[in-house]
């Protein structure tokens, strides 16, 4: 396929709706556990020996973290909706934790980076062989963690620290406490926090993952899955064939990927305006 930027997935052999088999993973995670489970079963099945993950280090400050077990994994499981650079830490992964086989969890703009650095390793050496397995998640946005604070303080009202599990869906931000209370806002009024980096970002999917995954398109509790790579697909059916995901057709599930479609090609098409508006004043783009 050619490459074209306004191509609302990038290419991909195949998607699904899927979830994990794993109960703790289930508890944890932020939807299906697509990601915790795979690096589990790569773990476990020595297909991996270091995962890069986005650990929350109290009160959802993220921090990458090189995971050697599953329980590392699980810990850092769930979305923090902040910055969280996991590719910092990928040369350690290498250099002090002598990884082999690297799993890699991020956002768009960081599978991007991978790749990049894969084809051109400056900085990199002894790298990119390393890397066993690529995971994306869906992203339309981010914020700094100070704008993620006053989202959670000052609109919704709560305190950070009793703070469980955020989320994005329906057109909301939601929050949960640990005393049970649920509290949204319009994601509007998320809108002035966001990361201004985010404003050129025209890739929603993932699109340069092995296996790239989101809430969107599928029920509450379950993933929506892009399996792109040969690699990628090898490892998805093996999980699969080993019982660790349940799946079905993306055809079978509500909303299916009609609103994936419609929600990456809504990213791309603003951000690319937001592209376009910043040469004409001479300012610095992506591409
Ligand atoms: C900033 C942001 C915006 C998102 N926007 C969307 C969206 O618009 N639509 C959508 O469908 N999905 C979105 N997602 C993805 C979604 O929230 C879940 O991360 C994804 O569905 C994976 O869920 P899971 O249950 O498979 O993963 P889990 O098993 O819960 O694992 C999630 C993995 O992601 C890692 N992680 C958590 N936060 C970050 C971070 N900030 N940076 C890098 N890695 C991280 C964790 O360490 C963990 O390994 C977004 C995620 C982020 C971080
Ligand atoms: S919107 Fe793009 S640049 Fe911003 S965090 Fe998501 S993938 Fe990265």
């Amino acid at each position: 396929m050619r490459w074209n930027r306004m191509n609302p997935f990038g290419s991909y052999k195949k998607v699904v709706s899927a979830r994990s088999t794993l109960k703790e993973v289930l508890k944890k995670a932020q939807d299906g556990g697509i990601v915790s489970t795979a690096f589990i079963y790569g773990l476990e099945n020595n297909l991996l020996d270091g995962v890069i993950v986005a650990d929350n280090a109290g009160e959802f400050k993220a921090v990458p973290k090189v995971a050697t077990t599953p329980e590392e994994v699980l810990e850092a499981a769930g979305t923090k909706y902040t910055v969280c650079p996991n590719i910092s830490v990928l040369k350690s992964a290498v250099r002090e934790y002598g990884c082999e086989k690297i799993g890699v969890v991020g956002t768009p703009c960081q599978v991007r980076a991978v790749r990049k650095l894969m084809k051109y390793p400056v900085g990199f050496r002894h790298v990119p062989d390393k890397i066993a397995l690529i995971i994306g998640i869906f992203c339309m946005e981010n914020f700094p963690y100070y704008g993620l604070k006053l989202i959670v303080e000052e609109h919704c009202g709560v305190k950070m620290e009793d703070v469980v599990k955020m989320d994005i869906g329906k057109g909301k931000f939601w929050v949960y406490t640990r005393w049970g209370e649920t509290k949204a806002i319009k994601l509007k009024e998320t809108h002035p926090y966001e990361q201004i980096a985010c404003h050129v970002c025209t890739d929603y999917t993932a699109e340069l993952a092995d296996i790239s995954t989101g809430s969107v398109g599928s029920p509450d509790g379950w993933s929506t899955v892009f399996i792109r790579t040969a690699k990628g697909e090898e490892i998805f059916n093996k999980m699969v064939e080993d019982g660790y995901l349940e799946v079905k057709p993306i055809e079978e599930v509500k909303p299916g990927l009609g609103l994936v479609e419609k929600l990456a090609l809504q990213k791309k098409e603003k951000n690319m305006k937001e592209i376009e508006h910043r040469k004409e004043l001479g300012l610095p783009i992506p591409y």
